[in-house]
């Protein structure tokens, strides 16, 4: 590989890795298409419709037309997020797009929205769908903990790990999953993202990880392990 060519990491590319480097192979290497199913086509268009909202009214827009336009259903999930604990608290981003440096390899992702409460950081991600369930997004978790982790600390916002929280806002059910941060998941994590990176960077035989999940996954008609 050329010495100067930069190499960037998204949460999706390490994230398809993780689950089966097959899938990877047939996304980032063979760029194989395939059409998503249209429910959740548009089940995905009704939660970015409620996203950008948010977005708009976390950056202190006037929204209420866009809300009058929501259906009864996206309007209770923005009551749910309008009455939620965070009324009380600081929103320092929004939709906010990173970049950082990590060891040699450079990280970008980009969160809901950031918020501060009483000298702690907390980042925020709104899920719109049914049946939130976070053992599903652990690699997101571990992702957004530690890159933004490491910008705050950079920034000098933060000190310590245990200033860092990620909470998901379940808005379809009105709850919130709270994870902490320490020190030994910092050092974890940082491990897992680079274990991966070196991984993808390494590896020859992007063999598949066959699960009962498999016939989930988008690329199963064309995977050739089936
Ligand atoms: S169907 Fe299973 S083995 Fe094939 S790419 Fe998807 S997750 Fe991997």
């Amino acid at each position: 590989m050329n010495e100067e060519q930069i190499q960037v990491y998204t949460l999706n590319k390490l994230q398809m890795y993780d689950e089966c480097p097959q899938k990877y192979k047939l996304c980032y290497i063979d760029k194989v298409h395939v059409i998503e199913n249209i429910q959740k086509l548009k089940a995905s268009k009704s939660g970015t419709n409620l996203h950008n909202i948010i977005n708009s009214y976390l950056k202190g827009m006037d929204v209420q037309k866009l809300v009058a336009a929501l259906n009864p259903n996206e309007k209770l999930l923005w009551h749910n997020f309008k009455n939620s604990e965070l009324k009380n608290m600081h929103c320092l981003e929004s939709e906010y797009t990173f970049n950082l440096k990590l060891d040699n390899y450079w990280l970008t992702g980009r969160i809901d929205a950031l918020f501060e409460n009483s000298g702690s950081y907390i980042i925020l991600d709104w899920k719109t769908g049914e049946k939130f369930n976070p053992e599903q997004v652990k690699f997101q978790t571990t992702f957004y903990l530690l890159c933004m982790y490491e910008i705050l600390k950079a920034k000098n916002y933060i000190e310590n790990t245990t200033q860092l929280s990620l909470y998901y806002m379940d808005l379809a059910a009105n709850s919130c999953v709270k994870i902490h941060f320490d020190d030994d998941l910092y050092i974890k994590y940082k491990n897992q993202i680079l274990e991966i990176i070196n991984k993808i960077n390494n590896s020859k035989n992007l063999f598949c990880n066959k699960t009962d999940k498999c016939k989930l996954c988008k690329y199963y008609r064309v995977c050739p392990y089936y």
